[in-house]
């Protein structure tokens, strides 16, 4: 079918989550609502220690999945069943959390940077209120695949040049990967058609959405394109060193009803989420 094209560009906003710490919100901002089945995308860059040591102290979700992926930094993670671990730089956590979990994400540092990703990822309705699980990986186990033209790709998720993720049993097949392309170089993925993708660049500036002879789309730091249909996708690296993260995922075609910590098909399954938190539902083991 041939190479994907950008299709949109969103440049990151400055937010605030948790109890105060300042991000850059790409995915699930006002200009991008989401695309299926991701919900959002956040990165969290500072070392300035007032923007992050408020951290995410015990909040809820129920729905959905999320992913955590550590540059710099150290995180903690603990929840209401005693689960607890410790992300580092290069660290992966992946978890679902189906019909609930309460947990905390605190930074484990009061001075230095602290740099990594949120994304969201939807569940379909038949596994919302599937049981809580996490895959905690740890940077070691993180392949890395590397070219003779200094391509350096890590490989969270799905398969790259044969080399394939750690994270496994995810239902919307996801490819998740941190791609540096340096100068001069070039880099493909195939991608299924019909799954949806995008990029998100955050050192550098690459040209995204190359052809096999037409050039690609600019695209600097905190920029986010999101690929048209094809089952591949090139990009170069004209003018400068470029690092970016490529996520690609089967949608999932169902209602989203949103509400803070909860993703849920419709409204009255969202009241129930509400109500079940507030019952301590989500605290109980079952
Ligand atoms: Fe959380």
């Amino acid at each position: 079918m041939g190479y994907r094209k950008i299709d949109q560009i969103v440049t990151a906003q400055d937010a605030s989550d948790g109890a105060g710490v300042r991000l850059r919100r790409s995915l699930g901002s006002q200009a991008l609502g989401n695309l299926d089945p991701f919900l959002m995308l956040d990165e969290f860059r500072s070392d300035e220690p007032s923007d992050y040591l408020a951290g995410f102290p015990d909040h809820p979700h129920r729905g959905f999945e999320t992913v955590t992926y550590m540059l710099a930094g150290t995180m903690q993670h603990a929840d209401h069943l005693g689960n607890e671990g410790r992300l580092t730089a290069g660290a992966v956590q992946w978890m679902t959390a189906g019909k609930g979990i309460v947990h905390s994400e605190m930074p484990q540092q009061e001075s230095g940077l602290l740099w990594g990703f949120q994304l969201w990822i939807n569940l379909s309705a038949r596994l919302k209120m599937t049981a809580p699980r996490y895959q905690d990986i740890p940077a070691e186990e993180v392949p890395v695949w590397t070219s003779d033209t200094g391509v350096r790709v890590k490989v969270i998720a799905g398969t790259s040049k044969g080399v394939a993720g750690p994270v496994g049993g995810i239902s919307t097949a996801p490819i998740y990967l941190d791609v540096s392309v340096p100068r001069g170089s070039r880099f493909e993925q195939e991608i299924p058609e019909g799954h949806n993708g995008f990029c998100y660049v955050f050192e550098g500036e690459g040209e995204f959405g190359m052809g096999p002879s037409e050039s690609g789309t600019p695209l600097g730091v905190g920029r986010l394109a999101t690929l048209g249909d094809g089952d591949r996708v090139a990009v170069g690296a004209a003018s400068a060193d470029v690092r970016f993260l490529l996520l690609a995922a089967k949608p999932i075609g169902e209602p989203v009803a949103r509400y803070g910590p909860f993703v849920m098909n419709t409204r009255a399954e969202i009241m129930q989420a509400v109500e079940d938190f507030q019952n301590g539902a989500f605290a109980v083991e079952s």
